[in-house]
């Protein structure tokens, strides 16, 4: 008997991102190795690890521009390696990356952020509306009429990220795409893309290597040499004694009660922020 509720029900549960046995190579360079990984919806994910872990072939087989040599990757139920579902994959899963200047396509910055929208076929009141509103989200309104390439570096990656949030994905891997903004602006894009995560459960996948930054997010994966050696609590990564090993720098919260425990002092495990040791060390009341 036909159940269609159980077929609807089902497709709710599976993962917006399903990676299984991933393989990547560059020749002889083995990029990935059997990654598995499954990001529900609405997740916030921060994936670290040091220079050539592996983090942006990751992010390139997120979103099909690169296909598993072994293994498999699906985005909202659809496969990478199917040619006709990649436009799909895209339009729900958007991708930033590092270098902006190989995202940027038009003269203007409005137009810049609309592209993406066109390329959709969004209707021209839609893209009215969004352009301002993704332009303010990224701190960047009253730019409109500018050329980019009189923008700075950080900003031309808050355009890049604009463009993308304009396009309103169900998902967005950002990879290393703030590294050129100063770290209040980092922080303030952070929060936003913190606020649409609770407001529209966007799924986001944060790839850095600025630790503190993993922070946030709900899970932190770790890259090593094109495996994923770890994965966990941000907490539980964060104070892991293998960072060092790694190729991470430990946020500055862990090196300061690493540096007190060998001064003698009881701090307790997983402090991870300098707010955190100063609640463990001066409990208040
Ligand atoms: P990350 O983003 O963590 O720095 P990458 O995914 O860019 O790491 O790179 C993983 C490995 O693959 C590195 O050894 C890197 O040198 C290699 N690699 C990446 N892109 C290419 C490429 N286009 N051609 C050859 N080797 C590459
Ligand atoms: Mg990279």
């Amino acid at each position: 008997m036909a159940r269609p509720w159980l077929a609807l029900s089902s497709s709710n549960l599976t993962p917006f991102i399903q990676v299984e046995g991933l393989h990547y190579s560059f020749g002889h360079v083995q990029a990935l190795s059997g990654i598995d990984l499954a990001v529900e919806r609405g997740r916030f994910v921060a994936v670290v690890g040091g220079n050539g872990s592996g983090k942006s072939t990751l992010a390139r087989c997120l979103n099909g521009l690169l296909l598993p040599q072994k293994g498999r990757v699906t985005v909202a139920g659809f496969s990478t390696d199917d040619p006709r579902a990649l436009p799909e994959i895209r339009r729900r899963l958007g991708l930033v990356f590092q270098n902006p200047d190989n995202q940027i396509v038009a003269p203007v910055v409005e137009d810049d952020v609309a592209f993406g929208m066109e390329n959709l076929g969004l209707p021209y009141e839609v893209m009215r509306e969004r352009v301002p509103w993704a332009l303010e989200a990224v701190g960047l309104q009253g730019m409109e009429d500018r050329s980019p390439s009189t923008l700075s570096g950080g900003q031309k990656q808050r355009l890049a990220i604009a463009g993308i949030l304009a396009m309103e994905p169900e998902g967005i891997i950002l990879d290393e795409a703030t590294s050129m903004i100063d770290p209040q602006g980092r922080r303030e894009v952070l929060e936003v893309i913190q606020r649409l995560r609770h407001e529209r459960a966007m799924t986001v996948i944060w790839i850095t290597h600025h630790m503190e930054e993993a922070l946030l997010a709900d899970e932190v994966v770790v890259l090593h040499q094109g495996r994923m050696v770890a994965r966990g609590h941000p907490a539980e990564i964060l104070s892991s004694p293998h960072l060092s090993r790694w190729n991470l720098v430990p946020p500055p919260g862990v090196l300061l009660a690493q540096a007190l425990r060998d001064e003698g002092l009881s701090v307790p495990p997983r402090v991870v922020t300098v707010e955190g040791l100063v609640d463990a060390l001066c409990p208040s009341g």
